[in-house]
């Protein structure tokens, strides 16, 4: 945050894989913007289906050999659910119950159009066909939106912001109550059968450890108008964002955790040192 002396910044990986070179250099730009002792880590596993055990022990041994050092115990999305449901109750005056699965969604889209449907950071942009269920209404079955309207009447405000710090990200300074309803929509919070979306817990766990820089992949620029918006209506610090370049492969795609091939202990195995690592993401 602005005349906040010390920048803390975190790493989030997700155990569903082994840690390749987009993640070492994702790391490894978190850990350069903090301040000593101020580089957090935070295992992302909310989806218990997906996560495994093993790889959480990688992500430590591939972050300790690259010469990174963290703060313990680390924070673990899977331990932190009663946070994630206290924040989705204040939300929930700005909410409502879905019940349509993605094909419903797909078809409701498409009906009166050809082409692809319109989709952003959340996916496909939700036609709204619940929206008017109140959460009184809420079964076990359904899914947990926010109505992005109703949430921008609510702030008051029809204008998000945050400051981007890294050279050239910026692709715009802000977004407007219009630009957010037709190109994010009325995003999930809460998941059948898993208690949070990924941007309520980013949100709750990126204030709850004090996070003034939040450091990661180009990729999730767009998801930040989603985080800025639930920090305005949680009351919550917004902090400064460094969305870096991805590591692509040779053919430009960028890397995906089934690329094992990249996975940093295949090079260590093959004999390379955390400085060839660096040298291959380009630090
Ligand atoms: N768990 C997310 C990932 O693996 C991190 C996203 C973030 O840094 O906000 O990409």
């Amino acid at each position: 945050m602005a005349g906040d002396a010390v920048t803390r910044t975190r790493f989030a990986p997700s155990p569903t894989g082994l840690l390749h070179l987009g993640h070492a250099y994702a790391a490894l730009i978190a850990a350069r913007e903090a301040d000593p002792g101020r580089f957090l880590l935070r295992i992302e596993d909310l989806d218990a289906e997906r996560c495994r055990p093993g790889y959480e022990a990688a992500i430590f041994e591939d972050l300790a050999w690259l010469g990174l050092d963290w703060p313990r115990p680390v924070m673990r999305q899977s331990e932190r659910m009663d946070a994630y449901r206290a924040a989705l109750r204040r939300l929930a005056p700005l909410c409502y119950p879905c019940r349509c699965r993605r094909g419903d969604i797909r078809a409701a889209l498409s009906a009166p159009q050809e082409g692809m449907p319109p989709a952003g950071p959340d996916g496909l942009i939700y036609p709204g066909t619940c929206r008017s269920r109140s959460m009184a209404e809420a079964g076990p079955g359904d899914a947990i939106r926010l109505d992005a309207a109703r949430a921008f009447a609510a702030l008051g405000d029809d204008r998000l912001q945050f400051r981007e710090t890294a050279p050239g990200a910026a692709r715009r300074p802000c977004l407007d109550r219009d630009g957010f309803r037709t190109g994010i929509g009325d995003v999930i919070l809460a998941r059948r059968g898993m208690g949070s979306s990924y941007h309520l817990a980013v949100v709750v766990d990126d204030a709850d450890q004090a996070i003034t820089r939040v450091t990661r992949g180009a990729d999730l620029f767009e998801a930040t108008w989603i985080h800025v918006l639930l920090q305005r209506l949680l009351d919550l610090p917004t902090p400064e964002y460094h969305h870096h370049a991805l590591i692509r492969d040779d053919a430009g795609k960028r890397l995906a955790k089934r690329d094992d091939a990249r996975a940093i202990r295949h090079y260590r195995a093959a004999g390379a040192t955390p400085q060839d690592i660096r040298r291959m993401v380009g630090l």
